[in-house]
């Protein structure tokens, strides 16, 4: 059985497998997949976004499509940036972009509660969704970044229970407890079925 991992970044991609390695299932990343094409991330919510892409790219390959998408919420910006995290401070812009606005809206607000949700989806090769999950972190937005490793807001968001940021932890331990673990391991069961 051969399962297509709806992503082109080869380190979003090493972490999904990780996260799946015991499953007995070929994973084909979709950088591999020659002249796919780029699904347009353009619906509303992860869950649109997630799904579209995993449909799309199993129609395209005949195989099923694992896909995911992560929103990034913040409390007292009315759960922006949610599903524009990647875009939040504009087309093609930084990850220290999008850290930099999303510290100077939040200013010195003292509700710094914010949360991380990755909705996957698992299709068909003939583009049925076979099942949606959801994983969440919950946790607060730091005042200054901290920490250097993982990527996007990983250095201002402090998950809920530790006194570090993602950024400060290892990548095994921001896999144990991730939103995208989370949802990935809610789906296994699933992926299971597949024959
Ligand atoms: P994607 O749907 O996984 O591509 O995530 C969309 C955007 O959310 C990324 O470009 C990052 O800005 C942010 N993001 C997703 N996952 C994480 C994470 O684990 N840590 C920090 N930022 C993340």
């Amino acid at each position: 059985m051969k399962i297509v991992l709806a992503t082109k970044n080869r380190h979003k991609y090493s972490e999904m497998k990780d996260i799946l390695n015991e499953i007995d299932i070929e994973f084909i990343c979709a950088a591999d997949i020659k002249d796919l094409p780029d699904v347009d991330e353009d619906q509303t919510t992860i869950e649109g976004n997630a799904i579209k892409k995993a449909v799309e790219i199993s129609r395209y390959t005949g195989l099923p499509a694992l896909a995911d998408d992560t929103g990034f919420f913040v409390d007292a910006l009315n759960d922006e940036p949610g599903v524009f995290a990647a875009r939040y401070a504009g087309e093609n812009c930084s990850y220290q972009d999008n850290v930099n606005k999303l510290l100077k809206n939040l200013g010195d607000q003292s509700n710094r509660k914010a949360r991380f949700e990755t909705v996957v989806a698992l299709v068909n090769p003939d583009g049925q969704i076979v099942s949606v999950k959801k994983g969440q972190i919950n946790g607060v937005v730091t005042e200054i970044p901290q920490g250097n490793s993982g990527f996007g807001y990983d250095p201002i968001f402090q998950p809920e229970g530790f006194d570090k940021t993602f950024a400060e932890l290892t990548d095994a331990e921001k896999n144990q407890i991730s939103h995208r673990a989370r949802a990935f391991q809610a789906i296994i069961p699933d992926l299971k079925t597949l024959k």
